[in-house]
């Protein structure tokens, strides 16, 4: 990664990453979202990366991102929540995002469809998948995905899209293969079940040619993107 170079250029080079990795799994890049992660960098780089086509954004914090989506009003930026969700914090992300990705229990996917207001239309929402067992807390058990993922497309104000998985970070492209190919089955597992759903929510700055190998459908990239980011990362 070229220091010097703008995030508007970094975003190019993460889009020309998608294409080779599209054409070498012979899928189309227009099947491959580009989420850009801003979580930690501020409104002024968000803006900036708008204007130079960057529609979806992603964030993990949730009061960070609310200044930040405060600050962005005047654009079209489709918001993305992509972090750990507690109960009491449910009504802001309801309000304030399009998607969420991060739904790991059915009392917070509830809260969430009750509270989505009426004005907008309802929350795209993926179930995320612990594919790394006990090296991750977050996320359901390949076990308990099928019955979450059912309970959530039956609620009125949420729309069930996909999965979103965090495998084990690792330097080796046939492991992270091998994790994203167990996402891969375990979507396609929902829906020979019969669930409607469109989209593998998997990849991110270090990995992104593997999940694009094993069909995901959005990308999310931060660092890559954005660069390093400031400062450490603390639950909110
Ligand atoms: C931070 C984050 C990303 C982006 O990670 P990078 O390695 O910086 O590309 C993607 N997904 C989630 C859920 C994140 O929290």
């Amino acid at each position: 990664m070229n220091a010097d170079s703008s995030a508007a250029e970094r975003r190019d080079a993460v889009i020309a990453r998608i294409r080779a990795a599209c054409d070498a799994a012979a899928r189309d890049p227009v099947d491959v979202a580009l989420l850009a992660v801003s979580k930690t960098f501020d409104a002024r780089d968000v803006l900036a990366l708008a204007r130079s086509g960057q529609h979806a954004f992603g964030e993990s914090y949730l009061q960070e991102a609310l200044a930040k989506i405060e600050a962005c009003q005047a654009t079209d930026i489709e918001w993305h929540f992509i972090g750990p969700i507690q109960s009491n914090k449910t009504r802001p992300i309801a309000e304030h995002f399009a998607w969420v990705h991060s739904i790991e229990r059915e009392k917070i996917a509830r809260r969430l469809s009750e509270q989505r207001p009426e004005s907008l239309p309802p929350l795209q929402v993926c179930v995320q998948l612990n594919v790394s067992g006990e090296a991750s807390k977050s996320g359901c058990t390949p076990q308990e995905l099928p019955a979450l993922a059912r309970a959530v497309a039956a609620l009125p104000r949420l729309r069930l899209r996909g999965v979103m998985a965090i495998p084990e970070p690792t330097d080796d492209p046939a492991l992270q293969r091998a994790q994203f190919a167990r996402v891969r089955e375990a979507f396609e597992g929902l829906r020979a079940g019969g669930l409607d759903v469109d989209t593998l929510s998997m990849g991110m700055s270090d990995d992104l040619e593997a999940a694009v190998a094993e069909g995901a459908t959005i990308v999310r990239v931060g660092t890559a993107i954005f660069g390093a980011r400031p400062r450490p990362l603390a639950p909110q």
